[in-house]
């Protein structure tokens, strides 16, 4: 008996004969190649040969005899799980992904292409203190756990203040789930998978946990996959991309800070973590659990209306008080005489805090030196070649860097334009709060260590560790970052904590309020964490009475929702619609806004007959050049009782567009409800 294999092949086919949505073509499998559903194997194609995987092996074809090709082989050894295998069409329908976008999600390149030669060398042994002991869960923490396993079949949005033990809820759910001879998916954010988050998980489960990163080695990355597509790695700890571990019998799926916008993918394939997990789980009947101290307000929405089963964890364990945060208005600071780095009260408590052998952190969202350079006598200033945007000073290299892409040029000693020597450094980053600190303590005849992480210092191997480990080690002593400092960190000897501007995060965007409400609470979070130190924070702004800091201030999350979803009501922004964004870019300007145009008429049309959208538009990104190809984008915000049909009429619209020759010329990137609307 003949076998055929249906195909997906990973080809992008933009001739306008052969459709590039999906074409799955049927192959012949020779009798001595054992393939089966799921497996990568390599076919020809035309003249070439190309890499496909098998969604079904069959018994017929209606392929003529002669038109048949035999599958040359295969392309690995490794065959998709038939769970995720199962969810392929409903991942595409969700998302309108290509198939083969998603399967090569299923099985990464990485892997596809074997065990790299030269192994790569095994993140660096990790020294931190762990907690290996067994805690007895308070009541709050029993109670979650106890409703997660009596009920599985539900996602749950753990809801519980910074420091409350989420994390050992965690555990103990997946102690009953490996126990049940099951698995367990744990998702945190990119930027919170930290050496202290695998010790911890390490010290407690041992070598059943692997770790699935994007910054893993070749080598490791390849190690850990196999472990537990083998099955002998049970638990995952992983970021984003990990929700498509090829783990079986999964027990638990777990999104640890669910309201982080690292969940959602921000270039191809495009998906949103959570669905893909509930997807999962549903397949497996497991749990989900997400857990926020600031729950996304999306999440809380579906909380709120059944959805999700809500959890709470009220008070920080063994009741220690959250820390008190005070509203530092900065332009009273100036007013008064002062024009530093820090409110008066906040440079002295930091002083006094270092004296006392304590520790602080200094949160600032920007990296760099000086995020704008600018000459004074003409008004030249460093932007990027390639990018509409500033280039930012580093002090370590003396260079001028994009944030976009890789161009960078030595600081100018004279400017470019006029050759003048006033050249100004604008908004400070995190390099230059470093030396202004330097300058206090030495001033005040303090000696503490001042340390600074974030991306530009923690890319190499084992420079995190480092950092986190001398911070850990060293009282007194400062931390300046990034968001990288706001995640998960747990440091007994922290009782500060200083926000030097609260305001950066106030942007154009309607979910800007939402997200300002949440990495706020979760920096300020990390001070005071262990009984003995009142923990305190500071936070200073330009813009004392904004609502946001006062529901911030008295950790109102409840006050913030209710305020937030009213505004999103009456101005019908999601959840009460969809949004959806179609990114078109390219290397000719003239091509993409044709494209755009021609995506434009339909669409109007449409919205002529159905009256389905609350706004649609087109324009120029807000950074319409990045890595030197244009940018224009099409924001469509829909009503949200006919959401699905529009997004399906909009996908065939951008379908047909890319069946014409000119789609040769741009990509199409299709979002629903974006991370980001630059
Ligand atoms: P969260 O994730 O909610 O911010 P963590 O899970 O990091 O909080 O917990 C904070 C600290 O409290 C950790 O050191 C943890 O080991 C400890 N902890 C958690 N639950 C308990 C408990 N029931 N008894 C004692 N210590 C606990
Ligand atoms: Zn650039
Ligand atoms: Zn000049």
């Amino acid at each position: 008996m003949m076998k055929y294999a249906k195909v997906v092949i990973d080809a992008v086919l933009n001739t306008n004969v052969i459709s590039p949505a999906d074409a799955a073509w049927d192959y012949l499998i020779p009798e001595d190649l054992s393939v089966v559903r799921g497996s990568c194997v390599v076919v020809p194609f035309g003249k070439r040969e190309i890499d496909g995987f098998v969604l079904e092996v069959k018994e017929q074809t209606n392929v003529a005899p002669e038109l048949l090709k035999p599958i040359h082989g295969l392309a690995s050894d490794f065959v998709i799980k038939p769970e995720l295998l199962d969810l392929l069409p409903q991942i595409c329908a969700k998302f309108k992904l290509r198939a083969i976008d998603v399967l090569k999600l299923y099985i990464p390149s990485a892997i596809r292409a074997g065990k790299p030669k030269r192994n790569g060398k095994r993140r660096v042994p990790v020294s931190m203190e762990f907690s290996d002991h067994q805690v007895v869960l308070n009541q709050e923490q029993q109670h979650c756990v106890d409703t997660v396993l009596t009920q599985p079949e539900n996602v749950y949005l753990l809801k519980g203040v910074t420091g409350s033990g989420k994390t050992e809820v965690y555990m103990h759910i997946i102690k009953k789930v490996l126990e049940m001879g099951k698995t367990a998916l744990v998702l945190v954010p990119e930027i919170g998978l930290t050496p202290q988050v695998l010790a911890n998980f390490k010290a407690r489960f041992g070598d059943i946990v692997a770790m699935l990163h994007s910054k893993l080695y070749g080598g490791e990355k390849y190690d850990e996959w196999l472990r537990v597509n083998q099955g002998s790695a049970r638990i995952v700890i992983g970021a984003r991309s990990a929700v498509f571990a090829p783990l079986e019998n999964l027990g638990a799926i777990i999104i640890d800070e669910e309201h982080d916008g690292s969940y959602q993918s921000d270039s191809n394939p495009r998906y949103l973590t959570h669905d893909i997990a509930i997807m999962r789980a549903k397949w497996h009947r497991c749990p989900v659990i997400l857990g926020s101290a600031t729950p996304s307000i999306q999440s809380f929405y579906l909380a709120e209306h059944g959805e999700y089963k809500l959890l709470e964890l009220t008070k920080r364990v063994n009741n220690v008080p959250l820390p008190q945060i005070e509203i530092v208005d900065m332009a009273n600071e100036i007013r008064s005489g002062n024009g530093g780095v820090f409110g008066t009260e906040v440079l002295s408590e930091l002083l006094q805090t270092l004296r006392q052998g304590r520790s602080a952190m200094v949160f600032l969202n920007r990296r760099g030196y000086s995020q704008t350079v600018r000459c004074l006598q003409c008004g030249w200033h460093a932007k990027c070649d390639n990018c509409d945007v500033s280039m930012v000073y580093h002090k370590d290299d003396e260079q001028l860097k994009c944030h976009y892409c890789a161009a960078r040029m030595p600081f100018p000693s004279r400017c470019p334009q006029c050759g003048s020597t006033y050249i100004k450094h604008g908004a400070m980053g995190t390099q230059k709060i470093c030396a202004e600190i330097e300058n206090l303590l030495s001033q005040a005849g303090i000696v503490a260590p001042v340390l600074r992480m974030d991306t530009d210092n923690t890319q190499t191997k084992g420079a995190l560790v480092k950092i986190l480990e001398k911070f850990a080690n060293t009282s007194p002593s400062v931390l300046v970052g990034t968001q990288m400092i706001a995640k998960g960190h747990h440091f007994p000897q922290v009782s500060l904590v200083i926000i030097v501007n609260a305001d950066g995060g106030f942007v154009a965007d309607y979910r800007s309020a939402e997200r300002t409400f949440a990495l706020l609470t979760q920096v300020a979070g990390r001070a005071g964490r262990e009984v003995g130190t009142a923990g305190k924070a500071y936070l200073q702004t330009y813009m004392p009475n904004h609502y946001v800091y006062k529901f911030i201030r008295n950790y109102d999350y409840l006050g913030f929702y209710q305020r937030e979803i009213a505004a999103r009501q009456a101005t019908k922004y999601p959840p009460f619609s969809t949004i959806v964004r179609v990114l078109v870019s390219g290397t000719v300007d003239t091509k993409i806004i044709e494209v755009i145009k021609q995506m434009m008429q339909p669409l109007r049309e449409y919205d002529k007959n159905q009256q389905a959208f609350i706004y649609l538009g087109a324009m120029k990104c807000p950074y319409g050049r990045l890595q030197n190809k244009f940018r224009y984008q099409i924001l469509a915000r829909i009503k949200q009782d006919v959401a699905k049909e529009t997004i399906d009429y909009m996908d065939a619209c951008i379908k047909k567009i890319e069946e014409q020759p000119i789609a040769r010329h741009v990509k199409i990137f299709f979002e629903i409800n974006p991370a980001s609307l630059s």
